[in-house]
């Protein structure tokens, strides 16, 4: 196929991300976009993005895009035979988890999660051998090995709600210690947390936030719960990825600021152009592992396909499927 009719072909693509990509790079993507766009059809598959892919992955070859758990779940609505997951490993367990019968494809097998690599199920069950009786409450940013030990899961739009629902005045909260200190200050339940960290959000400082603030007179800042609480008080408010996109739309702030991975300023810029992004860069080295040509190749060979061992899946199952019920 020639270079100018796919650049003719992706043209409508490109116009979708004018505005965050400039148009000289767009042939290095155009090539990758075409053959992808093309390998889905053939596969019957669908490529789901977290929020933190690249906008040529986010906007050009995605199907479902959201957070973690938001993808798994649309996920199972879809018929496709091929799930190639555009986010980090623990992400492809959960999509495999929740749709055992399909083939979960990650394009890259070292992509990551600090948070997710902070803990192992051996830990989970010390934490329960510590505080005998204490509900243990997993944050999806965990293996399933660790969800599979685990009484409930949580995210971070929902974890307050989910540990007040226990009725229990002590929970334990895994793995990612600012959330369960964020949570904590503003619940009755007292928690005990472990000591995992976001490498991304964990960078940001309360003095950054300052210093933004003076730099950028009226800005609004919007920060993840996976920073620290010392961030979280300079903040104008706090919420997940979903939360952040949806206060941009509803709010319209003039001038803001996303405190979390960098291509969410991006992806929401995107929609919304008459809003200024002030942007503070961290990147998820684990997330920018994937690129179009590592999807291109996942979906030619059909590989890496992410298993779980069946015993193990109905386990961190469950703890997943105890949240969307509360
Ligand atoms: S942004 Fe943080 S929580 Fe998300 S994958 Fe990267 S290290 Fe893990």
């Amino acid at each position: 196929m020639s270079a100018s009719a796919v650049l003719t072909r992706t043209a409508p693509l490109y116009q979708r991300v004018a505005s965050v990509i400039p148009a000289i790079e767009w042939p290095v993507f155009a090539d990758d976009i075409d053959a992808i766009l093309a390998l889905k059809r053939e596969r019957n598959a669908v490529i789901l993005a977290h929020n933190y892919m690249t906008p040529e992955i986010f906007h050009c070859v995605a199907d479902i895009v959201g957070d973690s758990l938001a993808l798994a779940r649309e996920a199972m609505k879809v018929d496709a035979d091929v799930i190639v997951l555009a986010g980090v490993h623990f992400m492809a367990e959960t999509a495999k988890m929740l749709n055992p019968a399909k083939t979960v494809l990650i394009p890259d097998l070292e992509a990551g999660c600090s948070l997710a690599a902070s803990i192992t199920a051996a830990d989970v069950r010390l934490m329960r051998a510590r505080y005998p009786g204490v509900p243990v409450v997993t944050y999806v940013n965990s293996s399933a090995a660790v969800k599979a030990e685990s009484d409930i899961c949580c995210t971070s739009a929902n974890a307050q709600k989910i540990v007040e629902s226990l009725g229990s005045d002590t929970v334990i909260m895994l793995p990612d210690e600012y959330l369960a200190q964020n949570v904590a200050a503003k619940t009755h339940v007292k928690i005990f947390a472990w000591a995992g960290h976001c490498e991304v959000h964990e960078r940001f400082t309360a003095a950054e936030v300052r210093a933004l603030r003076a730099d950028h007179p009226g800005v609004t800042i919007l920060a993840h719960p996976e920073c620290p609480p010392s961030v979280i008080a300079e903040a104008d408010y706090t919420g997940s990825t979903a939360d952040m996109s949806n206060y941009v739309g509803r709010e319209k702030p003039a001038r803001v600021v996303l405190l979390t991975e960098c291509s969410m300023a991006d992806n929401v810029a995107v929609h919304h152009p008459d809003v200024d992004f002030v942007r503070p860069c961290n990147l998820c080295p684990h997330m920018k592992r994937i690129t179009l040509p590592k999807i291109r190749r996942t979906l030619e060979t059909l590989r890496h396909e992410v298993t779980i061992d069946p015993a193990l899946a109905i386990r961190a199952r469950q703890a997943v499927e105890r949240m969307l019920a509360v």
